[in-house]
């Protein structure tokens, strides 16, 4: 299958190299198929595919046919009912994707096996990323599986597990006493300085985004029905704009009709894209006030870089979605409940996607009897200082 990088801003098309700005305007690209009827008898043919693994999606990544992937046994995760938390929090029909059992304990398992799988195809000798904490434990990870050299940069507030963690996997940290902007400015010019490729998830590298549309995908052979909300803990929010481009990619190969509405989700304390949703503005604007928050994992300020969260906000906006930022006492709160209930431990950054879902019904945004899914995006046991 043909593959192009594509830019969202201005069209330019041009093949896959290694590139995080459209070389015309500066803008976000994004990795674009030629769409044949081979296409969509590939996606078809998932339905009757008993193979679930993350890997049986591998034609709809960017990488070669040949490759043998990195892999660590990242996706594939259940989706599990939350009838208990439902009834206590008077929600039906509710259910999370949870990803906390990912290899890494985080979503960006995902992404970084497309990744590393692409960085040897390429003979890329290092990873490098600038991270709150979860990319940089699963590039440590994926580097040592791959044999690929690796360098975090993270702000010194990151969790300690977290830090541990990226260190015992061999890889250099470097740790910032400034906001997670500013660690992505430094490894941005550390990855452009040696030509070794930027893992860092915002909407710097679209290879490694296109790991995250397997989300959409697993969703709907789970349910075998689209939900109507499906609720993403959104930092600059690229895992939440690439499943939305995945379960576009099952409606425009006829598998699927309707879309979900995309409901993104931020710490009040730093909220940049949810600030731009209320206001209606058409672009979002950096967070340049303070903040403290238990919610790490999300707490992306966008500063130098406010166009990426407009990319969400646009996602959000196209989905007929909304984004609503959850406090920490509330956050805090649901963090217990779920576990009390359910017996599912996540990050406080993750649990946001669970305070949303009762947002979502008590600001009206969802019907009574709406579809729900929640991502759990990250597992609890690498954050465990606000227990
Ligand atoms: C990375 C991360 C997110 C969302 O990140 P985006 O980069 O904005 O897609 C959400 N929750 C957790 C726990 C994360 O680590
Ligand atoms: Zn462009």
């Amino acid at each position: 299958m043909k593959l192009e990088l594509k830019c969202k801003a201005c069209g330019h098309q041009e093949p896959v190299y290694i590139q995080y700005k459209c070389p015309k305007c500066g803008g976000i690209q994004e990795v674009s198929y030629e769409w044949t009827e081979e296409t969509e008898a590939e996606i078809k043919s998932w339905n009757n595919n008993d193979d679930n693994s993350f890997w049986s999606y591998r034609r709809l990544y960017p990488i070669q046919p040949a490759s043998i992937p990195v892999s660590l046994g990242e996706g594939n995760t259940p989706i599990l009912p939350l009838k208990r938390l439902g009834e206590r929090l008077g929600l039906s029909d509710w259910e999370l994707k949870n990803e906390a059992v990912s290899p890494s304990g985080s979503f960006k398992d995902r992404p970084m096996a497309v990744a590393s799988t692409f960085a040897i195809e390429r003979h890329i000798s290092t990873l490098v990323t600038a991270s709150t904490g979860n990319t940089g434990v699963s590039a440590s990870m994926y580097a040592a599986r791959a044999g690929l050299r690796c360098k975090i940069y993270v702000p010194a507030t990151t969790s300690r597990e977290k830090l541990a963690l990226i260190k015992y996997f061999g890889a250099e940290i470097v740790t910032i006493e400034g906001n997670f902007s500013e660690a992505y400015l430094l490894a941005k010019k550390d990855a452009a300085d040696n030509d070794w490729f930027n893992v860092t998830s915002t909407f710097m590298n679209p290879i490694a985004l296109e790991g995250n549309k397997s989300v959409a995908y697993e969703l709907f052979r789970q349910k075998k029905t689209v939900p109507d909300w499906v609720i993403v803990p959104i930092g600059a929010g690229p895992l939440l704009v690439a499943v939305y481009k995945g379960f576009k990619e099952l409606k425009r190969a006829g598998v699927i009709t309707a879309l979900p509405k995309m409901a993104g989700v931020q710490a009040a304390e730093v909220a940049p894209i949810v600030q731009a949703f209320q206001e209606g503005a058409s672009e979002v604007t950096a967070w340049k006030r303070s903040f403290q928050t238990a919610a790490g994992g999300i707490a992306d300020p966008l500063l130098t870089y406010p166009q990426d969260g407009t990319c969400t906000l646009q996602t959000i906006r196209e989905s007929k979605g909304c984004a609503l930022s959850i406090s920490e006492e509330v956050m805090l709160y649901h963090r217990k409940v779920l576990a009390e209930t359910e017996g599912i431990f996540l990050e406080t950054a993750s649990v946001t996607a669970i305070s949303a879902a009762v947002e979502l019904k008590e600001k009206g945004f969802a019907d009574a009897d709406d579809d729900i899914v929640s991502v759990g995006t990250g597992n609890g046991l690498k954050d465990m200082s606000s227990l």
